[in-house]
């Protein structure tokens, strides 16, 4: 009814980072609840929805995986088109990955070209936190916690989309922070 249609919405989240830090990974853990160590590259449908409940309103989730494209940095425009929330992902293990986030911080406010880009909500997830007990970590948290920062507090998860470390909190807060996209 009209009262409901209201108070249902649909949010789009995209997610970015380097090739193999784990972002089909997360998605799968998120939505489906499993993990494969297998690699493949991601085939077929260009999003995954998740149904959540906010406070009083029933979100539908749109979760929008890049399809292996991100190595080609063509992701085109219909990808970005109508975000609501930019999750970025790298790899704890792998400094490039962290080295990567400007690029894909800039191109996604070049692309999807919000309303208020210096407001517009992104979140980072530093995944696979599990590797090597941490043995094998190349960013510290504190580096990710100041890039966050200087980027107007972007909210910052480790995560493990193996060890389902994180990955609802992480999603959660995707959802939240895109209710406030202009
Ligand atoms: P994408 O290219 O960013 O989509 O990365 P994938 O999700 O395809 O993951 C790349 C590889 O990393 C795969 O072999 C995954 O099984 C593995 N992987 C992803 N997340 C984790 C994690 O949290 N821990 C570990 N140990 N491996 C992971
Ligand atoms: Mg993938």
């Amino acid at each position: 009814d009209a009262a409901n249609s209201r108070k249902r919405l649909l949010l789009k989240v995209i997610v970015l980072g380097d090739s193999g830090v784990g972002k089909t990974s997360l998605m799968n853990q998120y939505v489906y609840k499993r993990f494969s160590l297998q690699y493949k590259a991601t085939i077929g449908a260009d999003f995954v929805t998740k149904e959540l409940q906010i406070d009083d309103k029933l979100v539908t989730l749109q979760v929008w995986d890049t399809a292996g494209q991100e190595r080609f940095q063509s992701l085109g425009a219909a990808f970005y088109r109508g975000a609501d929330c930019c999750a970025l992902v790298y790899d704890v293990n792998v400094a490039k990955s962290f080295e990567s986030l400007n690029n894909w911080h800039d191109e996604f406010l070049r692309q999807a070209d919000p309303p208020s880009p210096e407001s517009f909500p992104f979140v980072l997830l530093g995944n696979k936190i599990d590797v090597d007990g941490g043995h094998s970590r190349a960013v510290t948290e504190k580096r990710a916690t100041e890039w966050c920062a200087s980027k107007g507090n972007v909210p910052y998860f480790e995560t493990s989309a193996k060890e389902d470390l994180n990955v609802d909190e992480a999603f959660l807060c995707a959802a939240k922070i895109a209710q406030t996209a202009g």
